[in-house]
């Protein structure tokens, strides 16, 4: 008999956590287990805030998949994911196809535009090292241009910002830290940079602790970001954005329109016709697509509810990471023809939004904590996430040591 096949489609948190958990659990007379990535090297995702804002090179963001992987035991394959057939157990690549037993899906988010006009035409998204690395470039290209022109444009010094959750927070916090460093590089006026975010709810990070919503927004204040609170981007056009707020309307010009207004889930995952809502299915308990045995999505692209409120948990990498670990025992229980599968119960362990390099809000291990103490917090978590799926020399390599 053969080896069942397993193929596990993203190197993200979810995908990559899966990968390096099963090819502890099972031999290579088990199954044959093949990873599907689009790039060579796995990013952080939750660190593309600072690649795009230039305060950290794409390269610290990054590192190969064949460093993590072990290779006699994973096969792996860099390619584009453009469809998956379940009918067939098959999955379609831009340059090839795989046959599979047991399937993971793990391909992260894509960016929510909600219809919005212009949006993916004229704004940027946070979305991986392509696209932090051109905001990158974009801003500064903005700033090296200005004092190049007979006429000069002030509003190709202002940055919108499109959204004031966890996304836009984290971002304008190192933009504000590093808009200082162009004015000096660029011979710019500070006072002719605008930093300006617009957030349609009533309020910042809607649903986070009031009071850490309030240090966080006055710290970003302090360092002359300006906050059009209940103010929904309506368009977005080559000159800047068109906001709303009651009813009115009033265009807002600006040389870099940054969309980071929400999240769902990889298209593969409605172009392949599972139920979803917006791009994201909600799994059964042991992370299984209903109705199909043999297809697990876990990240971004699946969705569960948090039974207390009934209502989803937003997608995490927190959350990722954990599915991936229990995707991995449930793999090889499947691969060992176990019938009883484990559900996945998540873990809140908190939630840290950094402010830049030396300030963060959050609440982690039941405390509230701003400051130092939170971007110390900050960046333990970011180094944990290394450690579980690289272990202690991955984080020597790749970590955060600058704590103050
Ligand atoms: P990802 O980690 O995004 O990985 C998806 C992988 O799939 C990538 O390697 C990608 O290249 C690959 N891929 C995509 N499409 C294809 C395709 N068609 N073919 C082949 N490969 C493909 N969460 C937290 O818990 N804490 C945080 O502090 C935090 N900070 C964040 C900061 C930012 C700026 C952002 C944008 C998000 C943040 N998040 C945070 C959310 C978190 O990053 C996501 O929830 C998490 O990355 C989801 O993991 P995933 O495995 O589903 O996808
Ligand atoms: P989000 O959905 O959490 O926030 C998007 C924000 O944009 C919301 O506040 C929403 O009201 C606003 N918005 C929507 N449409 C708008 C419009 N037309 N005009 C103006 N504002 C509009 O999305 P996100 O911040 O990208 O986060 C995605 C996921 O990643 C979330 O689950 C989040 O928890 C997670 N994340 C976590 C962290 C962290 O833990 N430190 C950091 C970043 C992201």
């Amino acid at each position: 008999v053969r080896n069942p096949k397993v193929v596990i489609l993203g190197a993200g948190y979810g995908g990559l956590m899966t990968v390096t958990r099963l090819q502890k659990m099972v031999s290579v007379n088990e199954a044959d287990i093949t990873l599907v990535n689009k790039h060579d090297y796995h990013y952080e995702t939750t660190w593309l805030h600072e690649a795009s804002a230039g305060t950290l090179h794409h390269d610290r963001c990054r590192y190969p998949i064949k460093d993590v992987i072990d290779t006699n035991k994973v096969n792996f394959v860099q390619d584009s994911v453009k469809l998956i057939k379940t009918d067939e157990k098959k999955v379609i690549l831009e340059n090839g196809e795989l046959n599979y037993d047991y399937l993971v899906v793990a391909l992260g988010a894509h960016p929510e535009t909600f219809g919005i006009q212009g949006l993916k035409e004229y704004a940027f998204t946070i979305s991986n090292i392509n696209s932090a690395r051109q905001i990158r470039e974009h801003i500064e290209y903005q700033f090296a241009t200005y004092n190049t022109e007979e006429e000069k444009d002030d509003t190709r010094l202002t940055i919108v910002v499109g959204g004031a959750g966890f996304t836009g927070i984290e971002f304008l916090g190192e933009l504000a830290n590093r808009v200082p460093e162009l004015c000096r590089e660029y011979d710019i006026d500070p006072k002719k940079v605008r930093i300006i975010c617009v957030e349609a709810a009533p309020t910042a990070l809607p649903g986070f602790d009031p009071e850490l919503v309030e240090y966080a927004v006055n710290q970003l204040q302090r360092k002359g970001v300006e906050f059009r609170i209940g103010t929904a981007i309506k368009e977005c056009t080559e000159q800047g954005i068109i906001v709303g707020k009651d009813d009115q309307t009033e265009e807002i010009k600006a040389g870099t329109v940054i969309w980071a207004a929400g999240v769902r889930g990889n298209s593969v995952i409605e172009e392949s016709g599972f139920e979803a809502m917006r791009g994201r299915v909600k799994v059964e308990k042991d992370l299984r697509a209903p109705g199909h045995d043999d297809v697990f999505i876990i990240g971004d692209c699946s969705l569960i509810i948090n039974e207390e409120i009934n209502r989803p948990y937003p997608p995490t990498a927190q959350i990722a990471m954990q599915q991936g670990e229990v995707c991995a025992r449930n793999l090889a229980a499947l691969i060992r023809g176990k019938k009883e599968l484990e559900p996945f119960k998540p873990d809140i362990k908190g939630t840290v939004a950094s402010l830049g390099e030396d300030d963060a809000v959050g609440i982690a291990l039941g405390k509230k904590m701003v400051g130092t103490k939170a971007s110390f917090m900050k960046k333990m978590i970011d180094n944990r996430a290394l450690y579980m799926v690289g272990g202690a020399g991955l984080v020597l390599k790749k970590g955060k040591f600058k704590f103050f």
